[in-house]
């Protein structure tokens, strides 16, 4: 693991549908959802505060993972630092979306981290998704540091207390998935409470194992 994406036009494009798909999906209201994508050097990333129906291709920021912006006109995401961190803090994960997926959303206000308790969680996140402390809004980096201290080795989720969600993947659709994995965890998670019985760490691990390296392989 490890990959990046070279920037071209379609992935630029890729990244705004996606964008679209979020707001479609009910996963985010107005703007306040931002997706970025590994470059070899960098990181592409969504324009802050631009209608996601109004964003052109060239309307992507590219941005190093210290926080220099290479190319583009607009102002980066203001959630830049979050997504930077992320990208340095696990090179597993080459796409990020930052979603306000209201489930998801739900269990963020109350600080619960949500364990592995349906198949395709174990899957596709891989590790329980764990709820930062409260940062207070605008605090970027320290919305960063939070995150990073604990999203693991493992899980491509972070719930961002009192806000939202960060959910990552080796693709944009892969990322789409994961998002929507965790807010149909975080509705039943909403639904059935304390009945809930997690899967064991050990089959959590298994089942990842073979989503990545096996299924559809074999
Ligand atoms: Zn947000």
């Amino acid at each position: 693991m490890g990959s990046f994406f070279e920037d071209s036009r379609e992935l630029r494009q890729e990244i705004i549908d996606t964008c679209l798909q979020l707001t479609k999906l009910g996963l985010c209201i107005a703007t306040w959802g931002n997706i970025s994508v590994r470059l070899k050097e960098g990181m592409l990333i969504t324009p802050s505060r631009m209608e996601y129906d109004a964003m052109r291709p060239e309307d992507m920021v590219v941005v190093s993972l210290e926080g220099k912006t290479l190319a583009g006109d607009r102002l980066p995401s203001s959630e830049t630092a979050l997504h930077r961190a992320l990208l340095k803090r696990r090179p597993d994960i080459a796409v990020l979306l930052h979603s306000h997926a209201p489930y998801a959303s739900a269990l963020a206000c109350a600080h619960r981290s949500l364990p592995i308790f349906v198949e395709d969680m174990a899957q596709i996140i891989g590790d329980t998704i764990n709820c930062t402390a409260y940062v207070p809004g605008g605090r970027h980096q320290d919305l960063a540091d939070a995150a990073c201290s604990v999203i693991g080795d493992v899980s491509m989720a972070v719930l961002l207390a009192n806000h939202g969600v960060i959910a990552g993947g080796s693709s944009l659709q892969e990322a789409l998935t994961a998002t929507l994995v965790l807010e149909k965890a975080a509705f039943i998670q909403a639904t059935m409470g304390d009945s809930i019985k997690s899967i064991p760490a050990d089959q959590v691990e298994e089942e990842r194992h073979r989503y990545l390296y096996k299924y559809g392989k074999e």
